[in-house]
């Protein structure tokens, strides 16, 4: 889940599948941001239908129409705006259609929202969702508003209406209290509250026998779980027992609540894949200490050394914010040495955007946006060529793949998931089915994917 918060990552936009009666009101979502976001919309698809909605991927079917936003970055917000106005154009055809905003961004901007999208009936923040059919039902009467955070919230009671995929995002702990400098999400999604372990292992076991192959643990910092005494190392191999399941990832851990026991649960139990997401988010130990971030570069690379050492073929891939208060060129040239020293995998990359009500936003913007655009284009440029390096490093090596379904671009090629979550592409064969393991052969490589042949 990219700085989703740790983790939110490139914008992403979901619907959910059909289903519909003609008597039953229908919703149409849409959801942007991080994998945390797209697990709340299926809570929230959940909660709806209950509620006797049907839902639609068709906007303008749609009795209501709902966005679940991103306030991570500040373009994320501006992408909403210009959507909801779209979309606002839906509500002249039909006066009683509802269109209402959920999410991080309801959370962050409620005042300020309803001034600039005057049209919304409906501003539920993430902790309002178990109320939206009476929310929904009060704004049939004036634009209603609820964004109380709720310390107790984590929804462990409602079975998420999961996507039909090999692949199942499983939200293990919500909220978060590291207060990072120049993150919202402690301010719009609350504090740190662990699922209790048995409704996340019984919600993993209803998942393996709809032939889920493998769970990804979701959390903004899903590695500072704890319930009652279960700590994460124990909740992966809890999860891990469940059969049925082949795979057990997680997303995204704090390198700080990288404990000695997780690093040996990684290490000693074959369902837990050798992949992490570690954002490191700077190079440099300033810059990190102006974030907040809790940890040092030494203190970083330390434990790469240790988690590299446990799991020899671990891939790794971080979080970097270029352009942050303060960043000199020196700070940036040492984001770059850490990038090349590491050698990570993959990356995702920002430019700092200042974020309202966060620590940093006292401190204001000192790299002008077009460096900040320098900066970026120059960590992105660098990544690309260790990516392609480490992928081409890959050749002749073979992997269990996940198949995952068509490959995009390619008529008669599949593709899915290596151990590394490296994407791998390989002829299309009748036998082969989403969900199945097969074995393939690296042939060639871009920056990105695999290409492979079956062996
Ligand atoms: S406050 Fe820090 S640790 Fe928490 S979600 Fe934001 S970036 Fe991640």
């Amino acid at each position: 889940m990219r700085p989703v918060r740790d983790a939110i990552r490139s914008m992403i936009t979901t619907m959910v599948a059909e289903t519909s009666s003609s008597s039953q009101p229908r919703v149409y979502l849409e959801t942007y941001g991080c994998q945390m976001n797209i697990a709340d919309s299926q809570t929230v698809i959940a909660i709806l239908r209950r509620a006797g909605y049907a839902t639609t991927e068709d906007a303008a079917q749609a009795d209501v129409i709902l966005l679940n936003t991103c306030a991570i970055r500040e373009h994320a917000e501006d992408r909403v705006l210009g959507r909801l106005s779209d979309l606002a154009r839906l509500k002249d055809t039909r006066a009683e259609r509802k269109l209402g905003l959920l999410g991080c961004m309801a959370q962050h901007n409620r005042a300020a929202l309803m001034k600039k999208a005057p049209w919304l009936d409906l501003v539920a923040g993430p902790d309002s969702y178990r109320r939206l059919p009476q929310l929904l039902a009060d704004a049939a009467l004036d634009p209603t508003v609820d964004v109380r955070l709720d310390r107790t919230e984590t929804y462990a009671d409602i079975s998420p209406a999961y996507e039909n995929s090999v692949r199942a995002y499983v939200t293990a702990m919500r909220g978060c209290d590291k207060f990072c400098a120049f993150c919202v999400v402690p301010y719009v999604r609350g504090r740190e509250r662990s699922i209790p372990a048995a409704d996340i292992v019984r919600e993993v076991q209803q998942l393996a026998a709809r032939e889920v192959k493998e769970v990804v643990l979701l959390g903004q910092t899903v590695n500072a779980y704890r319930y009652e005494q279960i700590r994460f190392g124990q909740l992966l191999r809890m999860v891990a027992a469940v059969d049925g399941i082949e795979r057990v990832r997680f997303t995204s851990p704090h390198p700080s609540d990288m404990t000695s026991d997780l690093i040996e649960t990684m290490a000693e139990e074959p369902k837990v894949q050798p992949y992490l997401h570690l954002p490191v988010q700077s190079g440099s130990d300033r810059i990190l200490c102006a974030m907040g971030r809790g940890y040092t570069i030494s203190q970083y690379l330390g434990l790469v050394g240790r988690l590299r050492s446990a799991i020899p073929d671990l891939a790794l891939s971080t979080d970097i914010i270029v352009g942050f208060h303060g960043e000199e060129e020196q700070d940036f040239a040492a984001t770059l040495g850490l990038m090349r020293t590491v050698g990570y995998d993959s990356a995702f990359m920002f430019k700092y955007s200042v974020r309202e009500h966060t620590r940093a936003s006292q401190l204001g913007d000192t790299v002008s946006d077009a460096e900040k655009g320098r900066r970026l284009r120059e960590v992105i440029s660098l990544q690309e060529t260790i990516s392609l390096e480490r992928n081409r490093a890959l050749l002749g090596s073979e992997y269990p793949v996940l198949v995952e379904g068509p490959a995009r671009r390619g008529e008669g090629r599949l593709v899915g998931k290596t151990p590394q979550f490296k994407t791998a592409v390989f002829p299309a064969t009748p036998s082969i089915r989403p969900g199945d393991i097969v074995r393939a052969r690296v042939t060639s490589a871009t920056a990105h994917s695999l290409v492979t042949t079956l062996v």
